[in-house]
């Protein structure tokens, strides 16, 4: 499984509604600085429920919305509402169609070949509201999160890597790296069980 596109619709600096491609196996992206590449990667945070420990570029959830004042802090008009879709390529039977089913709470979700995940931030004149669908069934945040680890997706691994995590690594107690290898392994889940068990 890998994503096959991204598209965001004002959402952070993308005002206009953008559909970026990717590869199967290696994407680069490029550009000057501030043109918008790390808001990519807020955009896969933000879709995927990523968020919580990799933490996403933006104080409130309602910063990710595209403002066009951005820069000089001036009000906005339009729409304030964001939208972005991470298309997954699950060719390869990743996720099953009864898992995906499961997540969905219903059998109406098409081909499953793509499993197409969307997230929607919407403010209102008091509040904000944020919705996830899944091939285009509402959901909740936590069908996503449990559809995703059964591949292998969690916020807490590092299907992600943020700037500033390779250092982080490289400057870390032996102990604590081998922390990290233990969560990619998939072990640590056992010793926080064995924690527990102990503990009862
Ligand atoms: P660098 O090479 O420096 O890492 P980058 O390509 O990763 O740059 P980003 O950090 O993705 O750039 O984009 C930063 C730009 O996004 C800034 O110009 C900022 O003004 C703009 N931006 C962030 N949030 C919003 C928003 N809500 N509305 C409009 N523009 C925004
Ligand atoms: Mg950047």
């Amino acid at each position: 499984m890998y994503i096959k596109a991204v598209v965001l619709d004002n959402f952070k600096s993308f005002g206009r509604k953008t559909r970026i491609p990717f590869y199967e196996d290696f994407t680069v992206v490029t550009g000057p600085n501030g043109s918008g590449k790390s808001n990519i990667i807020d955009a896969v945070l933000f879709a995927l429920g990523l968020a919580r420990t990799r933490g996403i570029r933006a104080e409130k959830l309602t910063d990710l919305i595209y403002n066009p004042g951005h820069e000089d802090g001036s009000a906005t008009g339009g729409p304030r509402e964001a939208i972005v879709e991470v298309i997954l390529d699950n060719s390869d039977d990743t996720l099953s169609r009864t898992q995906v089913v499961n997540a969905a709470g219903t059998d109406d979700v098409g081909d499953v070949e793509e499993i197409r995940i969307r997230r929607r931030v919407k403010e209102t004149d008091d509040n904000y509201y944020s919705y996830y669908y899944l091939n285009d069934r509402a959901v909740n945040l936590s069908d996503i999160q449990d559809l995703l680890a059964q591949a292998g997706v969690t916020p807490e691994g590092y299907n992600v890597v943020m700037q500033g995590d390779v250092t982080e690594i490289i400057n870390m107690t032996p102990h604590a790296r081998r922390e990290i290898i233990d969560e990619i392994a998939g072990v640590a889940e056992f010793d926080a069980k064995k924690e527990d068990a102990f503990g009862e």
